[in-house]
């Protein structure tokens, strides 16, 4: 039970301290009970907590999506707020498809996307639909559309895709660089450019889901900026409250944005809106975080804590329990390969972090580290040390010896 927090710490209702090492699921970036953000919030609350975006507006909203816009890869000039990364991405595919109908002509035959194996873009039916992992999204099989999936990482293969079914489809889904849920899967150098590439080429749309990559995360205010690519779409969630609120962002071209004009009689209206879209204490928090970026520098000063982690990591690789260490900037997969599912070994070491005081997730038996990128360099060595201390005495005891003394 966690009942409060304090920068990259956790604290439980006995009061145990634990170091934040997943962000509390990704999405914190500044630290727990930041003043700047915690302030920004109670002002808002002085004003109002929640009014409608259905037919009004409000100046956090209005502001935030001005800064978004400044800050996104170039072209990208309008912002539809939502509240999940699911929704996020669900409404991106939402304006692909419907950008596509109302085009005309044979652009209504694009009805299908293309997305990367092991992808992973939330929980809802649409997000699923262009997923790609079985744990998650096999049971739900028979409520998805069909879409089309590319070996991750492998232009060629997308240019095979695209080339067989180029007229049916409306756009392409990528997670830029990293796909996190995947086990931190990374794509070579490159390859997002070749996305960009080819999707010009086959003239359908990009969209890429910065829902974990965003804010930081890999180094650069969004992972696109590695590779100098601009979307078609922008999903943005996670970080953009600086992990506060519930609050997400879909941003447009103003070409798919006209694609939507015309007189109401004619039906081109994005006909989704959510009751607590753009909401303002959630706006205020992410306008808050985003001065924290500026304030702070936080990009700059995150550079050399990079750079330490992954000298740590190179140490931690050496490990005989650990199969691989994959990643980006502060994006951290810890691979200890393959092992029988029902000894839950991932399992195992979080449970063991927790004695030592660090809170980790695992993805089946890949460890996440993802740690806040205001951590200190203190707190980073800390946390590399409790995983490395952590695998060794959960991996010591699922050894056979050590499971026969057990039984
Ligand atoms: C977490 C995540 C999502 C879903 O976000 P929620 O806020 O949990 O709905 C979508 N895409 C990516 C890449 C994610 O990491």
């Amino acid at each position: 039970m966690i009942e409060r927090a304090e920068g990259s710490h956790l604290i439980d209702s006995d009061g145990k301290r634990y170091i934040d090492g997943v962000s509390s699921l990704w999405c914190n970036v500044h630290g727990h009970r930041h003043p700047g953000i915690d302030s920004a919030v109670n002002e808002q609350l002085d004003k109002v907590a929640h009014t409608t975006m259905l037919g009004l507006a409000h100046p956090g909203a209005a502001e935030l999506a001005g800064r978004l816009v400044d800050l996104a890869p170039a072209g990208l000039s309008r912002v539809f707020y939502s509240e999940s990364g699911s929704t996020a991405t669900e409404i991106a595919l939402k304006m692909a498809f419907q950008y596509q109908q109302q085009r005309g002509g044979q652009h209504t035959r694009r009805t299908s996307f293309v997305h990367l194996r092991d992808s992973y873009h939330g929980d809802t039916i649409g997000s699923v639909s262009v997923g790609g992992i079985d744990l998650f999204h096999s049971a739900y099989r028979p409520l998805l559309f069909n879409t089309h999936a590319a070996e991750a990482g492998d232009a060629g293969d997308l240019e095979r895709v695209l080339a067989v079914h180029e007229e049916e489809i409306a756009a392409v889904i990528v997670e830029p660089l990293v796909q996190g849920a995947a086990g931190m899967l990374t794509h070579p150098p490159g390859y997002l450019r070749a996305v960009r590439e080819l999707c010009d080429r086959f003239g359908v749309l990009l969209i890429c889901d910065e829902v974990a990559t965003g804010f930081g995360r890999t180094g650069k205010m969004f992972a696109c900026e590695h590779e100098g690519v601009a979307p078609d779409l922008l999903c943005l969630a996670k970080g953009l409250t600086g992990g506060y609120l519930p609050l997400a962002a879909t941003l447009a071209t103003e070409r798919i944005y006209e694609g939507f004009l015309g007189a109401p009689d004619q039906y081109r209206t994005f006909f989704h809106g959510h009751t607590y879209t753009g909401n303002p204490l959630a706006c205020a928090a992410a306008l808050a975080s985003l001065d924290a970026f500026e304030e702070e520098r936080t990009i700059e000063s995150l550079q050399p804590k990079i750079e330490l982690l992954w000298e740590l990591l190179t140490e931690l690789e050496a490990m005989p329990e650990v199969t691989e260490v994959r990643g980006r900037g502060v994006m951290v997969g810890i691979d200890l390969g393959e092992h029988d599912p029902a000894l839950r070994l991932g399992h195992r070491v979080t449970l063991e972090a927790r004695k030592h005081g660090a809170i980790i997730r695992p993805l089946g038996d890949v460890i996440v580290l993802m740690p806040p990128l205001s951590i200190s360099e203190g707190q980073l060595r800390r946390l590399v040390e409790i995983t490395q201390q952590s695998i060794r005495a959960a991996s010591a005891a699922i050894s056979p010896v050590a499971l026969a003394q057990a039984a």
